[in-house]
């Protein structure tokens, strides 16, 4: 199969850990029989610096144009003086909603080898984590009109409105669904229809989608229920999809099983299948340029982009077992190692899972 890739290596450890998740791709290529055109591009701290603007048509193009895009990071404190409109992170706005992003997928999934580093007690997490947060990424109280009104009395009062459509919320329950289908077909759909109308409407529209997937065993539950369960037994969840504000507390919640910060891919989809894959994390200037960046996040993004773009379901597959299989003997980025465990950089670790492929 041929794809096109654009890598947006973007800045601090960035262009480390991308680079590391292109030598796990190359390996793919090789073993599968695969053409990968890969095609850097620029983003945020880099391309102000080549053309005083986070991103350009070139860029917006580029991505418009291929079957996925990889991301590293963007930011860092070399930017941090310029106007909040101009800064790199808007750059990765923009390509979001240039690209119609609206949904993002995030999984956790806890190694065995890094139980230690998951801050659930052990006898919670004994059957294992392995969930993927589906959350609507583009309506929702975050993009409803705002304001602040100062009252005749002097003092403020600060209005945000939440707006849900009908078809906003079918597109996200149908990926919900999806992802459900593809993984151990069990969905939470997480409202709070007790109390918001939004969620009132977001619970009638997924009624109807279950009905479409008699296969997935579906239940609703309420955010503040969620959040408990998230802690108390993280195990019984398979997938979850939920409105923009209640996944962005939740998929956080649910991320600290993984243990780092480094270990965490995400994808963000919109219609069809192209997806922009990129680590939860960020540019991490403090580290970078040491080769001691994780880039097992990076890495475990690119395999979702074989699996939900590409369809390359044994491909993907392939570059997690050899994840857990680098975890397995023992290799350790400094993030990750226990006290006195040996440590290998960000080039060492992806050439360990390259090798594995
Ligand atoms: P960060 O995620 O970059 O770093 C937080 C901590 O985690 C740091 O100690 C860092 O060294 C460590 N860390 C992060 N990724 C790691 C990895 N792969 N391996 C090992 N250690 C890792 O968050 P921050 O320090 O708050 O932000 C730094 C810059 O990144 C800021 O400019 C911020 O705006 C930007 N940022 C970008 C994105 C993005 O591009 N999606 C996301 C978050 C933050």
């Amino acid at each position: 199969m041929e794809k096109s890739i654009i890598l947006l290596r973007g800045d601090g450890i960035g262009p480390e850990i991308v680079d590391g998740a292109v030598t796990v791709l190359k390996k793919v290529e090789a073993k599968y029989g695969h053409t990968f055109r890969i095609q850097p591009e620029l983003l945020g701290g880099a391309s102000i610096d080549d053309c005083g603007k986070p991103l350009t048509e070139e860029t917006v193009t580029a991505c418009k144009q291929a079957d996925a895009v990889l991301l590293g990071a963007v930011g860092g404190p070399k930017w941090d003086a310029i106007s909040v409109e101009n800064r790199p992170e808007r750059g990765l706005l923009g390509i979001r909603s240039a690209l119609g992003l609206y949904a993002n997928l995030r999984p956790a999934y806890l190694y065995k080898e890094l139980a230690d580093a998951c801050p659930i007690k052990e006898e919670r997490v004994r059957g294992g984590i392995d969930l993927m947060m589906v959350r609507e990424l583009t309506g929702g109280i975050y993009f409803g009109k705002r304001k602040t009104v100062t009252r005749e009395n002097g003092k403020k009062t600060a209005v945000d409105r939440m707006e849900y459509s009908e078809e906003e919320i079918e597109r996200i329950g149908i990926i919900g669904f999806e992802q459900a289908m593809m993984r151990r077909k069990k969905l939470v759909s997480v409202d709070k229809a007790n109390v918001l109308d939004t969620s009132r409407l977001w619970r009638s529209v997924m009624h109807r989608l279950s009905e479409q997937y008699p296969q997935v065993e579906y239940r609703d539950q309420l955010v503040d229920s969620a959040a408990m369960q998230l802690v108390s037994d993280p195990g019984q969840f398979d997938v979850i999809v939920t409105e923009n504000m209640f996944g962005d507390i939740l998929s956080d919640e649910a991320s600290m099983a993984a243990g780092s910060i480094g270990m965490l891919p995400s994808a963000s989809l919109g219609d069809g299948t192209r997806g922009l894959y990129e680590p939860i994390h960020g540019s991490a200037p403090d580290i970078a340029g040491q080769d001691a960046a994780n880039p097992l996040a990076t890495i475990l993004s690119a395999a979702m982009m074989l699996r939900i773009s590409f369809g390359m379901e044994e491909e993907a597959a392939a570059v997690e077992s050899a994840v857990q299989s680098a975890l397995t003997k023992g290799f350790r980025t400094r993030d990750i190692a226990a006290p006195g465990q040996a440590v290998v950089g960000c080039r060492e670790m992806a050439k360990v899972v390259a090798d594995a492929v």
